[in-house]
């Protein structure tokens, strides 16, 4: 989840009586242990509170991340996992003091549905990086530091308001699921590291977030090349925007790139070597990671010294940007290119996303994790 890395609860929720009404029965998907297959399961979402609105879920992609998660990747997972954080759905009802969407609205949650609020990150709209611990939208402890929370692999979820986007107008809702994790994680870094036309950008693994930033950072106006492990990919990347495409296995590939780089967006979910693609950079270039492999991975200090290099890693987006970014998209007609399945796909879904196989998100009918 983005992610994934969640700090140990420093303090409980200030208001008591927190603990949550757990009502409604909900038809949802999830695994039971690690790397087990993902089967039919109940879960209980609670009554709307105040500040709450309760959605109908349409459609929730598929992000690598989940796949880590059951998988127990990051030696972290509380079973049994209900994963999914890229939520698109319809506002069916809301808590009496909720006033920011109405009935029928078609809105987004992504990675994050709680936080402190309070806190120099929660107000400067990190709320990835809250002080007092993020609630992530799946596998991760509510404000009572006791439930766990289940994410959009479901037919409803109910989120507080704060923590819910809108979906512009003329997006399709199921191409717009992806963006709500892959869209967010990679705009964010573009804009951080001044993506602009012009720019040499290389994006590193062709998949959910790699499709996703191809898209932004043509749109943005840079010339974008593709290193990917599948030369299956390379029409696909120059459909999607790219320029350039580039079989990193082939001999001699990568040193016929080096020094071309701005930026470099890596995305690649396996363990891969990082000093090859530092190489590839201009001087004072920065290579970002928004990959997360299970391994670490050696670092020669050399090739980031020579030539004033820069590493960088980027979490996801807070919501103010998550908003942003569904805004950019709106206006700039950016979605995923996207497969639709239905639950019971589920896992070949898996499989196919751990061989590369993926055009590049699979994207879940709400409709059919209760049928
Ligand atoms: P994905 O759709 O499965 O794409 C990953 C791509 O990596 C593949 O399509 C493939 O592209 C490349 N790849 C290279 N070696 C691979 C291997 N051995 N196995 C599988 N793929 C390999 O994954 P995603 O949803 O884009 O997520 C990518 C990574 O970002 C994951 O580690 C995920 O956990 C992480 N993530 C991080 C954040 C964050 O906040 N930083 C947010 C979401 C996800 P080619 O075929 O082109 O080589
Ligand atoms: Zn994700
Ligand atoms: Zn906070």
């Amino acid at each position: 989840m983005c992610v994934y890395i969640q700090r140990a609860a420093q303090e409980t929720y200030p208001s008591s009586g927190f603990r949550q009404a757990m009502t409604n029965k909900t038809p949802a998907y999830g695994a039971r242990a690690a790397k087990a297959s993902l089967a039919p399961m109940t879960i209980e979402r609670r009554d709307p509170r105040p500040h709450d609105v309760e959605i109908e879920i349409l459609y929730c992609g598929i992000c690598h991340s989940d796949v880590h998660k059951v998988n127990d990747d990051w030696g972290n997972t509380h079973f049994p996992v209900v994963p999914g954080h890229e939520i698109v759905g319809r506002v069916v009802s809301r808590g009496g003091s909720a006033s920011r969407f109405r009935k029928g609205d078609l809105v987004g949650v992504g990675c994050i549905v709680d936080s402190c609020r309070e806190c120099p990150e929660c107000r400067a709209g990190h709320e990835m990086f809250c002080e007092k611990g993020v609630t992530f939208t799946f596998d991760s402890l509510e404000r009572d530091k006791h439930t766990w929370t289940s994410g959009g692999y479901s037919t409803q979820i109910v989120v507080d308001e704060r923590y819910v986007v809108r979906v512009p107008k003329g997006l399709d809702p199921a191409r717009a699921a992806p963006l709500l994790c892959a869209g967010i994680t990679t705009y964010s870094p573009l804009r951080q590291f001044g993506c602009k036309r012009g720019d040499q950008v290389a994006v590193v693994g062709l998949g959910g977030l790699g499709h996703m930033a191809v898209k932004f950072a043509a749109s943005m106006g840079a010339d974008v090349s593709v290193l990917s492990g599948s030369r299956g990919k390379e029409k696909d990347a120059a459909r999607l925007g790219a320029k350039r495409f580039v079989a990193t296995k082939e001999p001699g590939a990568l040193e016929a790139l080096e020094g071309t780089f701005d930026l470099i967006v890596d995305t690649v979910s396996a363990p891969h070597n990082l000093n090859n693609q530092l190489t590839l950079l201009r001087n004072f270039g920065t290579l970002v990671l928004v990959g997360l492999p299970p391994a670490a991975t050696p670092l020669d200090a050399g090739v980031l010294v020579h030539g004033n290099k820069r590493l960088a890693g980027s979490n996801i987006g807070g919501i103010p940007e998550t908003q942003e970014m569904l805004d950019y998209c709106g206006k700039h007609e950016v979605v995923a290119d996207i497969e639709v399945i239905k639950a019971s796909g589920i896992n070949d879904a898996y499989a196919r996303m751990e061989r590369g196989d993926v055009r590049y998100r699979f994207v879940i009918d709400g409709a059919s994790f209760g049928a």
